[in-house]
């Protein structure tokens, strides 16, 4: 184990939901750790949890108990604008569904992170990069209609690191794409993970893409246990 403290932390976190008068338990007592430059996997069944627990992560959702602490802060006590400029600088998203803003072309959509963070930095500099890196710069005047799922998803890769976060989120990245495809973005999510120095956290249903990683959680019922392989 290392030594260093770990960059995401949950304590005994609980989130509940309410659909009607039923309460629904999505998240139910967890707590796990990853260090710096983990790529974790979360496997789960539909409807486990797993979606809640990246949110939480993310700052997009708060817990209703317990402690997440994210490069050792407290993220339960802070108010909307400071998750939202944490959530800015140091976390990434990749989606299943790419969520790509169809009428801003590839350029413009890496570029909006960039824009949001009002980043002092020479931003055409580091899109291109980016997009180099991703494999795109060829297409960066294209819009994302033009493109195909595979291309969208490295587009949302780029997007996803170009402000250079501490961790990278991704729900079900895969789950839009064919399996050659999957494994594509996989392997490039893999490679950038060591390449930027970011600790990648993906949720997923699919064992195979599971097993991707060096740390493997399953998150089920709300609760998350190390997944052994
Ligand atoms: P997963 O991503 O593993 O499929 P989710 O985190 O999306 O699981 O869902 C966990 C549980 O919480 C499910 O029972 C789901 O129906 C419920 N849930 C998730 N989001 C909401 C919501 N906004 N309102 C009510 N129930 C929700
Ligand atoms: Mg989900």
């Amino acid at each position: 184990m290392s030594s260093e403290p770990p960059i995401i932390c949950f304590k005994d976190v609980y989130k509940y939901y309410h659909a009607g008068n039923e309460k629904v338990t999505a998240l139910s007592g967890v707590s796990l750790e990853f260090q710096q430059g983990d790529f974790v996997s979360i496997m789960g069944p539909s409807g486990g949890g797993k979606t809640t627990f990246l949110n939480c992560l993310g700052g997009l959702d708060l817990p209703d108990r317990g402690e997440i602490f994210l490069k050792n802060r407290l993220m339960n006590n802070m108010n909307d604008k400071e998750l939202t400029e944490l959530r800015r600088k140091e976390v990434g998203f990749i989606f299943q569904f790419f969520n790509l803003m169809p009428t801003l072309t590839i350029l413009e959509n890496v570029d909006l992170p960039l824009l949001i963070n009002h980043s002092a930095r020479n931003q055409s500099k580091q899109v291109q990069t980016l997009l180099d890196y991703v494999g795109l710069a060829h297409r960066s005047k294209s819009f994302p209609a033009e493109l195909s799922g595979g291309e969208m998803q490295r587009v949302a890769i780029a997007r996803a690191l170009v402000h250079r976060p501490a961790i990278v989120l991704a729900d079900e990245p895969t789950g839009n794409l064919d399996s050659d495809n999957g494994i594509k973005i996989l392997e490039l999510m893999k490679k950038a993970s060591v390449d930027f120095d970011t600790t990648v956290v993906m949720a997923t249903h699919n064992i195979q893409i599971a097993d991707y990683g060096n740390r493997h959680f399953e998150i089920r019922d709300g609760k998350a246990t190390i997944r052994q392989s």
